[in-house]
């Protein structure tokens, strides 16, 4: 029994610590499963901590690359429609010279020759006038479309000194010219109320005529720095040749510009491209020089003569002008400005060697003599060639030498262009 006891007690006290022990290692492992899950756990949410950043990121980026994408897509629209732009054949430029029926038009291309073409449908023909300038299909020169009027040409055709630096005093052997240019220009400029006392009307413009370079421009120019008139200097011939077209309106624009500057004096050279006698010849150039003339004559008729606008026309060949522009109320007076005698070229000479270092020896009179023939221009040549050859001596002094062979290479050049038309008349035979 004692030993019964025993046994049994011992097998209870194995029996406890066996389930001690087996408690302590239960409640072990599951304190380690704990732990590892819970590092699991730790784990997992770092990582969707880091793939939620990461989406963060790529949708910025995205976003980044649409907006890139869209400016791209911006700069694809232009380009194309730039090499659009650049795959469009040019258009022609022309100036509509004359309206044929309802939907035809004379056209002068910008390259010379005219042509009678057809008006697109697009177009309304009644904007297009004479002188319009036009755009041309360049394969079957229909009008397509109508230029803008363009007001920078004016510039470009005329040349405007508000105050123009020549004074009556740098103007050699024109006395006589001088005092009739002052009469028929100063006077009705700055005394109008004494041709209203007398009653009569003032010229309204003056004809200067004379060989080139004999001082017509200079005269101009004086006379408009004398009235403190703006100088509006236009060429004849480039009004009709340069300006192709736009001749008539050209000089509507010079009156009008003439007016807002007022006072002021339009100086018309080489007058004669456009006022040339007129024939029944009816090319599209002499069209183009008529109407320009017929501008001319309008708008001459067309201001007052006591008004502070006054027009001075220059010209080489006054056998050729228009009888029609030299009526009375337009071209009423007419000045001869001709080559100067040995006086008029000494006193020219003195004119342009005022600001030069003349050398003792320099005797004006004497060049006066050998420049027989010489025009104001050629005699300013002849001074600045004389400083010219003191410059290339080093000096800073000019000599009659100097001058003596300035004049032998300016005179020498002059004769060769009077033989010009002979030796061409040979070559012609
Ligand atoms: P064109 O018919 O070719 O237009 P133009 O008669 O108008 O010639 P200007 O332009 O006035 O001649 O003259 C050209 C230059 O010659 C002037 O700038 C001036 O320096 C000189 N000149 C001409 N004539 C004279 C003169 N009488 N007195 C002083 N200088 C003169």
């Amino acid at each position: 029994m004692v030993f019964e006891e025993f046994i049994s007690t011992d097998l209870k006290k194995e029996k406890k610590s066996f389930t001690e022990e087996f408690k302590e290692e239960k409640e072990a492992n599951e304190n380690n499963i704990n732990n590892n899950l819970l590092k699991e756990e730790l784990q997992e949410k770092a990582r969707i901590a880091e793939l939620e950043s990461r989406i963060l990121k790529l949708e910025l980026e995205k976003k980044e690359l649409e907006r890139e994408n869209l400016q791209l897509m911006k700069e694809n629209e232009i380009l194309r429609r730039e090499l659009d732009r650049m795959r469009v054949p040019p258009l022609i430029v022309g100036t509509v010279v004359d309206k044929v029926g309802e939907r035809k038009v004379v056209v002068k291309s910008s390259t010379g020759p005219s042509f009678l073409v057809n008006i697109s449908h697009f177009v309304n023909p009644e904007d297009l006038t004479p002188g319009k300038r036009v755009c041309l299909n360049q394969q079957t020169l229909t009008v397509v479309d109508v230029l803008p009027e363009n007001k920078d040409y004016r510039a470009k055709a005329m040349e405007i000194e508000e105050r123009p630096n020549v004074r009556y005093e740098d103007i050699g052997g024109l006395e006589k010219q001088i005092q009739e240019v002052r009469e028929v220009v100063e006077l009705p400029l700055k005394h109008p109320e004494l041709f209203e006392k007398v009653g009569i009307e003032p010229p309204k413009g003056i004809l200067l005529y004379g060989p080139p370079g004999t001082g017509k421009t200079l005269l101009a120019k004086a006379v408009a720095r004398e009235t403190n008139a703006t100088f509006i200097r236009v060429v004849g011939s480039e009004l009709v040749k340069k300006f192709i077209g736009e001749g008539a309106t050209l000089v509507k624009d010079i009156f009008k510009l003439a007016k807002e500057k007022a006072p002021s004096i339009i100086f018309i050279d080489e007058i004669d491209a456009i006022a040339a006698k007129r024939t029944d010849a009816l090319t599209g150039g002499d069209r183009e020089v008529q109407r320009t003339l017929m501008q001319l004559l309008a708008e001459m008729d067309g201001f007052d003569a006591r008004g502070d606008v006054k027009i001075i026309g220059a010209t080489n060949r006054p056998d050729i002008l228009d009888p029609a522009i030299l009526r009375p109320g337009r071209f009423d007076r007419i000045i001869e400005v001709p080559a100067p005698d040995e006086k008029g070229r000494l006193e020219i000479l003195k004119i342009h060697t005022r600001k030069m270092n003349l050398a003792e020896d320099v005797n004006l009179e004497e060049i006066a003599k050998m420049t027989e023939g010489c025009v104001g221009a050629e005699l300013k040549a002849i001074c600045t060639e004389a400083g010219m050859n003191a410059i290339r001596e080093l000096r800073d002094y000019v000599t009659m030498e100097d001058f003596k062979k300035a004049v032998e290479k300016i005179m020498g050049k002059k004769k060769v262009k009077v033989e010009e038309p002979k030796h061409l008349e040979v070559l012609y035979r």
